[in-house]
């Protein structure tokens, strides 16, 4: 579960205020920003659906009923959900755009489960927001002045031409101590917007100044599209600050957050379930420009954890969770650093992490200079999984001319294979390392398991088990039923109602799906006391070998939980488990509304609408439920 979506949680909008916002905001207004609409007759609107590709219109709006939908891929909703997909935004993001637009106070429900939060208080983002796009606005008029010629030769010198600048927004920041500053005062912010926005700094002298001077600026927004903050390169020799300032942390702008080129490349993120990490300004706008549309850019910090978390909200909305995150690195060595880094941050990633270094140590944006647009795209094309790059990398520092050289670099590199999650991929890298060092594979087999011993796998602190009799542990929806079903087995007073209230049906696995029916043969969650009779009785009622094995394994596998469970754990777990199934489902149902004739068989399409939205409808709800509610 994402920490934002808690935090969001904790600041839930009430429930008459999203009434009201549906109430307020015009489908079709809200849905002409991005959709042209024309006149479908009996008052409906007609357009080109921005969820598939088509020719002739069958996204279709209801301003009377207050819904669209697709005839083509069978997407459909209300408002909100209309800037959930189109924006991908959150749902509280999306109701609080429309109740902005529409001229509503929201009002929120704090959460007393959770710590207090420090949502800042409403207004200071609008204004905060409003003084950023002045500031553009501002910089971007700037850039065609005498003074900023600098600042356009140095585009010009990367391959930008003016279209692009204006596609970015770029500007430059004034040799002058506060034209900006006085400008934003005229038109109304206050000295404190200024200093808590990032855009102006007290001087010494305890006047107001610009904080960018003579300076090249890339505007820097948000999912939404917001500007939030500035990107400033150095253009003069006699500028004695670093070569890239970056607005401060502010309400706003959180750099551990934010990346640039995430609001025009989020729709191709979430499209293509995948997404190219590059370095700087110049090589988002160069890869955009040359045809790879996924390129973002942390802003002045290493790429970590929290960037790891907004990128999963688009990736995961794509159908599966087997979205690609590419580093592109214009040296060896640096690569090399962060690769293996990669190694100790997100583990879930890094079976689907890939390593594109450049030939010469270009980045994108000299390769596209040096030798175009096609190159750049074969840079991210002939991508290497970072497993495989990393144990490369390590093995090449040893001399494996040596026998002493082998096996200190297969000592050194085991640690790395007994870190993939994904199971059965390990004997598949035993083999590769064994060749790629010149050893037999028993050995290196030996060196990788006594690594994997001394740190049990799954985030686990048991004691170190024997491997699992078990499906693998890689996909999410294997994870949670395991937790759900280990629930049961240790925890069964606890699990409760809750646990018995979801079917067999629900649970993927087949394995999973034996062990679910043999806890109801076994009377249920919610008649046992638990204990070892217990575990007996499930054990008992399983007809299968694998699922008895399982029961004992699932007894005593340490729940993936600090601290004690309780009834909030089972409760997010079992939503986790059926949100699983229920996206499914949708999944199945959207392809069956694809492949019916909806002239033709118009009932049956609506009748089969209806469910799909009443499943989306499910689906958001137990999201919620799995983000921490009760
Ligand atoms: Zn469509």
């Amino acid at each position: 579960m994402y920490a934002e979506e808690v935090a969001e949680m904790a600041g839930r909008i009430r429930d008459e205020d999203i009434a009201l916002v549906r109430e307020r905001t015009s489908i079709a207004e809200v849905i002409s920003d991005t959709v042209t609409l024309k006149s479908a007759g009996g008052g409906n609107l007609k357009g080109l659906c921005p969820f598939h590709d088509e020719k002739s219109p069958s996204f279709n709006v209801s301003p009377a009923r207050n819904v669209w939908y697709c005839f083509g891929c069978g997407a459909g909703g209300d408002a909100i959900k209309f800037l959930m997909d189109a924006e991908h935004l959150s749902f509280i993001e999306s109701v609080e755009r429309l109740a902005a637009r529409a001229g509503i106070q929201l009002r929120y429900v704090e959460d007393d489960r959770s710590a207090p939060r420090t949502r800042p208080q409403q207004g200071q983002r609008q204004r905060l927001v409003a003084a950023h796009a002045a500031a553009v606005e501002f910089y971007r008029a700037q850039l065609s002045t005498a003074g900023a010629r600098p600042a356009r030769e140095f585009l010009a010198q990367r391959g930008f031409d003016r279209a692009a600048a204006e596609r970015y927004g770029c500007g430059f920041a004034p040799d002058a101590w506060d034209l900006l500053t006085k400008h934003l005062r005229q038109q109304g912010f206050t000295h404190d917007e200024l200093v808590t926005a990032g855009l102006s700094r007290p001087s010494r002298s305890g006047s107001l100044i610009d904080r960018f001077r003579r300076r090249l600026l890339w505007p820097i927004r948000d999912l939404t599209g917001d500007v939030i903050g500035f990107g400033a390169r150095k253009l003069f020799d006699d500028d004695d600050g670093p070569k890239y300032l970056n607005t401060p942390e502010t309400p706003i702008y959180k750099k551990s957050h934010v990346l640039y080129g995430i609001d025009q490349a989020k729709r191709e993120i979430a499209k293509q379930g995948k997404v190219v990490v590059v370095e700087g300004y110049t090589d988002v706008m160069a890869c955009h420009l040359a045809g790879v549309p996924t390129a973002v850019a942390t802003c002045g910090t290493a790429f970590g954890a929290d960037h790891i978390g907004v990128l999963r909200r688009l990736l995961l909305d794509t159908d599966a969770v087997a979205g690609e995150i590419i580093f592109t690195f214009d040296g060896d060595a640096a690569g090399q650093k962060a690769a293996l880094r990669a190694f100790e941050d997100d583990q879930r990633f890094v079976g689907r992490t890939f390593i594109a270094v450049s030939p010469d140590s270009m980045d994108p944006c000299e390769l596209r200079l040096a030798k175009g647009d096609l190159a750049v795209r074969d840079l991210v094309a002939r991508r290497e999984p970072l497993v495989d790059f990393a144990l490369r990398h390590m093995i090449n520092r040893y001399d494996l001319d040596t026998v002493d050289g082998r096996v200190e670099a297969m000592r050194r590199a085991a640690p790395l294979v007994a870190k993939i999650k994904d199971r059965e991929k390990r004997p598949e890298y035993v083999r590769k390392l064994a060749g790629d060092l010149g050893m037999e594979i028993e050995p290196v087999q030996r060196a990788v398991l006594a690594a994997a011993a001394g740190q049990p796998a799954g985030g686990a602190t048991g004691p170190a088990r024997s491997g699992p009799v078990t499906p693998t542990l890689d996909s999410p929806q294997s994870m949670v039923e395991r937790e759900a079903l280990k629930l049961a087995l240790q925890e069964p007073v606890l699990a409760g109602p809750m646990f018995d209230a979801v079917e067999a049906g629900e649970y993927r696995h087949p394995v999973h799906q034996v062990l679910r029916a043999a806890v109801a043969a076994a009377g249920g969650v919610a008649t046992a006391t638990g204990g070892a009779v217990w575990i007996e009785q499930v054990r008992d009622a399983c007809d299968d070998l694998a699922a008895q094995a399982l029961v004992g394994e699932l007894a005593v596998e340490p729940l993936r939980i600090d601290g004690e469970p309780d009834p909030r754990y089972v409760s997010i777990t079992m939503a986790r488990l059926q949100w699983g199934s229920v996206t499914g489902r949708i999944k199945d149902l959207k392809s069956k509304i694809q492949r019916i004739n909806p002239v033709s068989n118009k009932d049956e399409y609506f009748a089969l609408f209806g469910e799909l939205l009443s499943l989306e409808q499910h689906a958001r709800a137990l999201r919620e439920q799995a983000a921490g509610g009760l």
